[in-house]
Formats: C-alpha cells, structure tokens, sequence
C-alpha cells in the first residue's frame, strides 16, 4: 500500500507545479511544526502491562490552535498521523475556520479492549499529551474507531490535571459532555451539502444511484442522509464485505440488521437474501455517485479504471491516490475531494469549540444553518478555482487553502 504520506505530498508536489506558488509556503507545508510519540501503558484486566504507543501531529497552526481527531487502530502509525495532520491543516483552510491541522492516534484495535482498559488507554493519551493539547493550543477529536464516550473520558481527564472547566480542549463530546448537536452526523451530513451545491454542475441534479464504503459515523448517515433525500443506494459495504441491490436498500432495516449481526453481509430485504458484495465490487459498482467512508488509498492505479461512477465524494481521508486522480481526471469522473467534502465534521468540532468558550448552547438548527452556508459557499469556491486553474476540484480545494495559509503567515 501506498505510504499516505508520500501521497498527501504528491498531491502538495502536483499543486505547486499546478499554481506556481511561493517555494518558502511549499516548504513549510512539507513538514509538521512537530511530531510526538508517547509511549502509554495500561494494566489490563488480568494484571499484565502492555504499552501502547500513541502520537499527535502538530502540522500548522497558522490559522488557529491544532486541529483534529484522534485514531485507533491496529495500522495506525506515526506517518498516516502525519498525513492526515497534513490534511487537517487544508481542510480547516478551505473552509475558512481559525483552526490549523493536528491529528492523533494509537496503535491499537479497540475492539479487543474491555471498556475499562479502552477508558485506561484513552486517560492515558491524555496523561501524556496533557501539556501539549489545550483550548488555544490543540484541540482534538474522534476520528475511526473513537467515540463521543472516548472524548468524555479524555475531557475529564484534561480537566483533572490542569483544572480547565470549559470542555473546549476536545470536541466531539456527548451533548451531556458539553458536545454539540449535530456534531454526530455533522460530516456525512456537510458532505450532502457540498453535493447539494455542486449536484447541478456535476450534472447530478437528479433521482442517483449511490454507492457507499463504509458503515461507520460517516457512511451510515450520509446513506440516511442521501436516502431521505429521494436517492437510491445501491450497494454499501462495511470492512468485511458489502451488499449490492439496484432497486436501492432499505436503509433503515440494514441498519438494524448490522447492529443485529455485526455485517451488513446477509442482509435479507423484503424476504429475499439481498446479493453479497466484496468491497472491491462495491467501488467498481455502475452507479452515479461513489462515496468512499473508510479508510485511505482504496482507489489505487490499479482499480482506478475499472471505477464506473460518475462522481466520487470522499467522506473518508485520503480514499484516493495521487496516480488514481490522474486516471479518474482522464476518465471525466469528478472527485469531491476530502478536505472539502468530509470537512462538516471539523466544521461542527469548531463550533463545538465556540459554544464551550463562550458557554453557550446552539439548537440543532442553529447548527445546520451555519453549517449549510459554509459547506456550500465552500464547495462554490473549489469549484470556481479549480475551473480558473484548468485543473480538478482537489487541486481547487488546495489552490485555495494554501492562499489563505500564505496570506496569514
Ligand atoms: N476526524 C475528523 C476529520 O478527519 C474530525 C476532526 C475534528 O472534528 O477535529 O475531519
């Protein structure tokens, strides 16, 4: 597999040659402001010790304090931190928030975890990182395999070592927790109004056939999401395999049927075995709009060919390799790229943020009706940059993040 980093920098080496900017900004993009790996050990239930190690990437902090979640899982590593820090710090910039790019993790699969040494591994993060994050330093939040209750845990354990009350180091927290509404379905649901406003352009403006990978946070909603808005989806898939149906999936009912049985795989509609998928067929399926909700480089210069989609939206970090963009560019398949099309989740993160310092509590409307400008003010100005460079919406997206880093140095 393709090292994200070595891919987020092919993306930066593509823009500069792209946009002909300034070598200092380039070269200051190159790197992260710092890197930090901590070592964390937790004694498990049965009384042995095991040390976890655990990051945060400080990448930028031009706009703002360090942005961005923190990952579990069993291939985490301190070089795909780096390149989604890298991508934070762009996707905050896209969207116009005072936030810059970080991002954690740990190297763990949470799922054999008890919940008290889950609670053990996250306190810890915290025990180690406790004077690096901060509400005006670095602010942190979930990301694959972390949850609101993780968040809680992290916020509590902050505000016993250092005494701060405000719950604004770390978003993504419980309503209960001081977490904002809508921040749960913020992402899929930013990512629907970023298609909303380009759907005409794209030439989607239209009842479409949609397929998702994933069915975590971000695709099970956005498959709500597309559904109730009269779109049909075909196929979607979790991390063992998918399910395909052209007539479109009862969203609602394989929801249940996954919580049920823990797969989307043997799903039975209307009486019938719906068809079982790979998840290598689900991103070749013939459809509309693809919607990669998983994890980095699944559409490599090897598949990019056979995708038949007419346009991709990234819900996930990174779906896409820089070698593949060039293939699906040359095949007239538009990609939405990540850093504007998954950024409501950060989006909702900043105003998170905001509600904490200043204490206050926005209704959930409040909340959509902020969000809905900026994702779709956002995703008008990609559109225009990329078309007045000649060149795809992701090199958009970065043309006009790295200007507003440049112009705030
Ligand atoms: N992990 C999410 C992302 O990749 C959200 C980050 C945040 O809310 O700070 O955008």
């Amino acid at each position: 597999m393709q090292d994200p980093f070595s891919n987020a920098m092919a993306q930066l080496d593509k823009v500069a040659k792209i946009k002909n900017f300034d070598n200092d900004i380039i070269a200051r993009l190159r790197q992260p402001n710092r890197d930090i790996k901590v070592s964390i050990p937790v004694v498990m239930d049965d009384g042995t010790l095991k040390i976890y190690e655990g990051y945060r990437v400080e990448y930028n902090n031009v706009l703002g304090p360090y942005k961005g979640g923190i990952r579990y899982h069993a291939s985490t590593n301190i070089s795909e931190v780096k390149a989604l820090a890298f991508w934070m710090s762009l996707k905050c910039a896209v969207i116009g928030i005072p936030m810059g790019g970080g991002k954690g993790g740990i190297t763990v699969n949470p799922k054999v975890l008890s919940k008290t040494e889950l609670e053990k591994l996250s306190r810890g993060w915290v025990q180690k990182l406790s004077d690096i994050i901060g509400p005006r330093k670095d602010v942190p939040a979930p990301d694959v395999n972390t949850t609101g209750e993780i968040m809680a845990w992290m916020a509590d354990e902050y505000e016993k070592i250092t005494g701060d009350k405000t719950g604004a180091v770390i978003t993504g927290k419980p309503i209960e927790n001081g977490g904002s509404l809508g921040r749960d379905t913020a992402t899929a649901q930013g990512g629907f109004f970023a298609f909303e406003a380009l759907k005409e352009q794209l030439g989607l403006n239209k009842k479409c056939n949609v397929a998702i990978q994933g069915f975590g946070n971000a695709g099970a909603n956005a498959a709500e999401i597309w559904q109730s808005a009269g779109h049909n989806i075909v196929a979607v898939s979790d991390s063992k395999s998918g399910v395909y149906n052209p007539d479109g999936l009862d969203v609602e009912k394989l929801m249940q049927f996954k919580k049920d049985s823990g797969a989307v795989s043997g799903f039975i509609q209307n009486g019938v075995a719906v068809k079982s998928i790979s998840n290598e067929e689900l991103l070749e399926t013939d459809c509309d709009l693809l919607i990669p909700a998983a994890f980095e480089n699944v559409i490599t210069e090897e598949n990019a060919d056979k995708i038949k989609a007419r346009v991709i939206l990234e819900l996930a970090n990174g779906p896409i390799t820089s070698a593949a963009d060039l293939i699906l560019f040359n095949k007239n398949i538009v990609v939405i790229p990540d850093v504007l099309a998954n950024s409501g989740g950060v989006a909702v993160s900043y105003f998170e943020w905001d509600q904490n310092l200043k204490n206050e509590h926005w209704t959930h409307d409040e909340v959509f009706e902020k969000l809905q400008p900026m994702m779709a003010e956002s995703a008008n100005k990609v559109f225009e940059t990329a078309k007045n460079s000649n060149t795809d919406l992701r090199m958009g997206a970065f043309i006009l993040a790295i200007e507003r880093i440049e112009q705030n140095l």
